[in-house]
């Protein structure tokens, strides 16, 4: 008897085992998919990890349905890497195989399918059970897979809606009520009825008394022959100077015939290619300090401060790699960044790079997918957020973590809660490839690991240039407001530095590490404060929409008129966030163009992207933004960069709230004065004196380094101990707490080590349920496979209670 062991995207720690015949034992490959049956009726994307010949003892062993691939899909160091994760970071393989893949990849019975909206379908392509599905979607806006096999009368479907994905006809229906829209250009082709000689003579002849058709059709011909890319409306109108209105015309008699392309996925010219950079003296020692480094190590910190050209650096590595025939990974902290970065690196390298993250759709996901699989010349380097991790590399060479301190690195939900930087290096390690870390304030972990030289360290103190590090002006709140020198939350010394800014033409960018615009909404009478019923947090007034929200949950209300608890009229607003600030910039410099940058304005898969252009062009003077702001965005024209409040940054319940506010502001700061003019940053505060803000100001990351690293050993915290947060949720608030205590005493009992708890956190009801959570600190030089089996065990005997069986645990192993 022939057996194959999968994985199933389900949340599920173990594999299951499959009956296959003789010929499909010897056919089966690691890594390929296979469709099985699960439950009663489900049919899954199972993936193959093991051929072998040994009959399940507990259960007996179903069929498979059918083999979906004809090479593996998925490479065996991918495989080897999940396993790594779920074991390290106490999760099901299930669940990692879940998350890797593009759903596209994983159909399933319950999948939904739509008909791609744009779809240009030549039905006599199909075949006739492609046909079958095509004409039913005619009826139905979507289908369900097992709809679908009903109307082909067979099992084995999901090959068939693979391929109809894969020509792009049908989409995934998650897709369809996705929000955005991606930017389209419009193209223009001649309709397929002329395509043979004789029906364009006799077109030419029809149009004869319909002088701007012909002409427009005449330019049309013109540039087909002397281009090879894709015809755009815009570039016909431009040549045969005619109006659109004609090129409708003719759309509207089946001449011509319209489609749409999205723009950046249009191909590149190569020719374009940017000339070869130079890279400054320091920036040449900095790429031979990190050659140097990988000849004996792994992996290598580039501390090098913002705006010291770090992006070129990464640009001449990956040349070098790229000479070898390897692939590269560029691992971003934050999608927004992926557009100013595919821009530098395409300018280099052309059509070599492809772009992988979750605002991309199903279909262009599993395109890169299969790119990377193929080690094709069209996805030598991958720009991607953290999931890029998982693509099936062949010869992957390099990853760079740019701005590796972001705590976007780490996945908080759902499961698997990975760090990709962590999990990179590992990945790496089975590939023999190496790391490149880069940041301007590294976090503490991976500096403490390049001071002990287990990484490379390779540092620049000095911008690209000759620029210098912007002058930091700090500005005390108390004293301002105590000799009203406040206009709103602008000092005076604010309103002077950009005054004069804006009076050269300058930028300027303002930090308020809050949305919406004032987080409370208080009654004077009685003081009561509206909260969200749901969550235990207030709720965040709105202003442009009267709406309070809750930004946990996602509940609004309108604004109320009156006080719920006493009816009182009198209600003000405290705290203040980015609306607000950006309404009083309308009343203090009512003639400048002002834009905003938070969740609430980036919506959308090109949200960031139209913000981002607008300030780049200049079309925008003074930018508002939370900590999006801080991500290595690059601006030539910001001489002045306000930071509104410092306080509420370090004043967060969280052991690295002092490292994350030097880091925060030190990264927003590092947009002022990119080129040439120094530039300038006011910081507005209450406590002028804090050691956080006076390294901020001397730049001295050392200091903050060494201060905050003598707390984490004093208070156990990592480096030198690895956190593990364990999340209880439930509605019964008196079984929650009755559960979490009963979890913490078995397992302060059973481990020799701090474990903390069970606390009730700071928001300590989101959605209805509460929260208790326990913190587990385990010692650096303990071993952590056997730690975890403990906890694992002692999570397995909560869940064997029946009166806890309700209660929703989650693991986080590494806690951000
Ligand atoms: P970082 O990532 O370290 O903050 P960037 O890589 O964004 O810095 O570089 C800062 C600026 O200096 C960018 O505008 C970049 O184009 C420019 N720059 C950096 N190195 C070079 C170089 N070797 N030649 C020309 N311009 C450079
Ligand atoms: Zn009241
Ligand atoms: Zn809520």
């Amino acid at each position: 008897m022939y057996f194959v062991e999968v994985i199933l995207p389900l949340s599920l720690s173990k594999t299951f085992t499959y009956k296959v015949s003789e010929a499909e034992y010897n056919y089966i490959k690691k890594g390929m998919r296979i469709a099985v049956p699960f439950g009663k009726s489900k049919i899954y994307t199972a993936l193959a990890i093991e051929l072998h010949q040994n009959e399940p003892t507990l259960y007996e062993a179903k069929e498979i349905h059918q083999i979906l691939d004809e090479s593996p899909l998925v490479t065996e160091i991918q495989i080897a890497h999940w396993q790594w994760i779920a074991s390290y970071y106490m999760c099901a393989i299930g669940d990692v195989y879940r998350g890797a893949m593009p759903s596209a990849f994983l159909l399933e019975s319950e999948t939904i399918i739509s008909q791609k909206q744009d779809a240009v379908v030549d039905e006599l392509q199909l075949t006739d059970e492609e046909f079958l599905i095509y004409d039913a979607l005619q009826h139905q806006s979507s289908l369900k897979v097992q709809d679908i096999i009903a109307i082909v009368g067979k099992k084995n479907v999901f090959p068939i809606i693979q391929k109809l994905i894969d020509r792009n006809i049908l989409v995934l229906q998650e897709e369809v009520i996705e929000l955005y829209k991606p930017k389209l250009t419009r193209y223009i082709r001649l309709h397929q009825d002329y395509a043979a000689e004789e029906n364009l003579v006799a077109l030419l002849d029809n149009l004869k008394n319909a002088k701007k058709q012909k002409d427009i059709l005449l330019s049309y011909f013109q540039l087909n022959a002397s281009q090879k890319k894709p015809i755009s409306v815009k570039q016909l109108v431009e040549n045969s100077k005619v109006s659109s209105t004609v090129v409708k015309a003719l759309v509207d008699k089946n001449i011509f015939e319209e489609y749409h392309l999205q723009e950046d996925r249009v191909s590149f010219d190569k020719n374009q290619k940017e000339k070869n950079l130079q890279l400054s003296t320091a920036q040449q020692q900095a790429f031979d300090g990190i050659a140097a480094a990988f000849t004996e190590k792994d992996v290598c910190l580039l501390h090098g401060v913002t705006s010291s050209g770090k992006t070129e650096i990464y640009i001449q590595l990956i040349e070098d790699y790229l000479a070898v025939g390897k692939q590269v990974l560029y691992l971003l902290p934050e999608i927004a960044l992926t557009t100013q970065l595919v821009g530098r690196l395409t300018a280099h390298f052309g059509n070599q790079v492809a772009v992988f993250h979750s605002k991309y759709t199903n279909n262009e996901r599993v395109e890169v997918w299969r790119q990377v699989l193929e080690d094709s010349p069209k996805a030598k380097i991958v720009i991607g957020a953290r999931s890029a991790l998982f693509l099936p590399f062949q010869e992957l060479g390099l990853i760079i973590i740019d701005e590796e301190h972001e705590q976007t690195f780490k996945q908080y939900d759902p499961a698997p809660r990975y760090h990709a930087r962590d999990a990179a290096i590992v990945l790496a390690n089975s590939h023999k490839s190496k790391v490149l870390l880069g940041s301007a304030t590294p976090s503490l972990e991976t500096y403490f690991n390049a001071a002990s030289s287990k990484y490379g360290l390779v540092e620049i103190t000095e911008r690209f240039g000759n620029v210098m590090m912007p002058e930091i002006e700090l500005v005390d709140l108390k004293d301002k407001y105590f000799r009203k020198r406040m206009k709103g939350h602008f000092s005076d010394t604010l309103l002077e530095n950009m005054a004069e800014a804006l009076a050269l033409g300058e930028q300027i960018i303002l930090f308020q590490n809050r949305r919406g615009y004032s987080p409370v909404l208080e009654c004077i009478t009685c003081g009561h404060v509206p909260e969200c019923p749901q969550c235990d947090v207030s709720l965040t007034y709105h202003k442009n929409k009267n709406q309070l929200r809750c930004h946990y949950c996602g509940y609004s209300m309108a604004k109320p008129t009156n006080c719920h608890n006493c009816s009182s009229v009198d209600l003000t607003t405290k705290g203040f966030g980015t609306e607000q600030i950006e309404m009083e910039l309308a009343s203090l410099f009512p003639e400048k163009k002002t834009g905003r940058m938070d969740q609430d304005t980036t919506r959308g898969k090109y949200g960031y992207e139209k913000i981002i252009d607008s300030f780049k062009n200049r079309e925008i003077d003074i930018l508002v933004g939370t900590q999006m702001l801080a991500k290595g965005l690059d601006f030539d024209n910001v001489s002045l960069v306000g930071i509104m409040n410092a306080d509420n940054m370090l004043y967060h319940p969280d052991f690295r709230a002092f490292e994350r506010s030097y880091q925060m502001m030190t990264q927003v700061s590092g947009r002022a004065g990119r080129s040439e003019k120094r530039g300038k940053v006011v910081i507005q505060t209450y406590n002028p004196n804090h050691n956080t803000i006076q390294q901020v100001t001397n730049n001295d990351y050392i200091g903050m380094y060494k201060e905050q690293l003598y707390d984490r050993h004093i208070f156990k915290y990592p480096p030198y101990y690895r956190l593990i947060k364990i999340t209880l949720k439930h509605r019964d608030f008196d079984k929650l707490k009755e559960g979490a205590m009963w979890l913490y005493q078995v397992m302060s009992q059973n481990l020799d080590m701090p474990v903390l708890g069970p606390e009730e956190p700071a928001i300590s009801r989101i959605r209805n349920e509460y929260i208790r959570t326990i913190m587990i600190k385990i010692p650096q030089n303990q071993p952590l496979g056997g730690i975890k089996k403990t906890i694992q065990k002692m999570l397995n005997s909560f869940e064997a209670v029946p009166q806890y069986r309700p209660i929703k645990t989650a693991v986080n192993v590494d806690f951000y």
